[in-house]
């Protein structure tokens, strides 16, 4: 199974031209294709924290594609497992993606087990972009404990900040790719032709944790389970707020400005 569904970026002769991610998809033994290119300067290492359709995913690729970190999604590799696997997920696996498809957060347990399965990608020489974990304050605090233990240390968190009616908007239009992942908006960002993806002609469809009922559940774990970690930041000195209106390249311009220059 090829992973290009979850990290779309190949030429016309289907070779990435972009960090494959298969060391974190895949965790275990598995070695990047295509590792993410040395920066060139400092070694960034991020986390992105916002409300789920903020628009961290797209931020991300953006990131990374001038910083030359690799985007680190605990989302990618459970809708990796899924794509793979089908039927023959491990118990374990099979019990988070029932999560995920109602919106709830997959147990700690299960993914700090996943994040321990794949420190090779924290100590990456291209440093990181964590993106969706961590999610609750057990996590942040284990992150905290295995960067110390791997003598790293965080660069800053980055929180993009939303209001929750625009966030919903965002998620119940989004559609995604089945062909090649990319993401459009029904109303902001429509594809030339409806249902159609623009770069590969392949079929878009509403994720299932995007739809009403599951968008709900989603939100709710966020500001009980999430919204904590934005103090947790603070306190140490490592939060970035940004306001997340706009268009993708606005939003990011602010980052740039914000926590990138100067
Ligand atoms: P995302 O793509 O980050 O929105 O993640 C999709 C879903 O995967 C979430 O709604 C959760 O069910 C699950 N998930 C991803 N990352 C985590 C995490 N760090 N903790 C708990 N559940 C997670």
């Amino acid at each position: 199974m090829s992973i290009n569904g979850i990290f779309p970026k190949t030429d016309a002769g289907g070779n990435p031209i972009h960090p494959d991610r298969a060391a974190w998809l895949k965790g275990g033994n598995h070695k990047c294709q295509m590792p993410p290119r040395q920066p060139g300067g400092k070694v960034w290492r991020i986390v992105l924290l916002g409300a789920p359709g903020v628009g961290k995913g797209t931020q991300a690729d953006m990131l990374c594609e001038r910083l030359g970190t690799c985007h680190l999604s605990t989302g990618d590799v459970f809708r990796f497992a899924k794509s793979c696997h089908g039927a023959d997920l491990s118990p374990v696996m099979a019990g988070a993606l029932e999560c995920m498809k109602r919106g709830d957060l997959v147990p700690d347990g299960t993914v700090l087990d996943l994040i321990g399965e794949r420190l090779r990608c924290l100590n990456c020489s291209g440093g990181f972009l964590l993106d969706g974990f961590p999610r609750t304050a057990a996590q942040a605090k284990a992150l905290e404990k295995l960067l110390e233990s791997q003598d790293l240390r965080l660069s800053a968190v980055f929180d993009y900040e939303l209001p929750i009616d625009q966030t919903v908007a965002r998620l119940s239009g989004r559609r995604t790719c089945a062909g090649c992942n990319a993401v459009y908006h029904v109303a902001s960002r429509p594809p030339r032709v409806a249902g159609i993806c623009d770069h590969c002609g392949g079929k878009l469809f509403q994720r299932e944790d995007d739809r009403p009922e599951s968008v709900k559940v989603r939100m709710e774990a966020y500001q009980k389970s999430t919204r904590p970690l934005i103090d947790f930041y603070q306190q140490r000195g490592l939060l970035v707020t940004i306001a997340a209106d706009g268009s993708p390249e606005e939003i990011y311009k602010r980052t740039r400005q914000l926590a990138l220059e100067g």
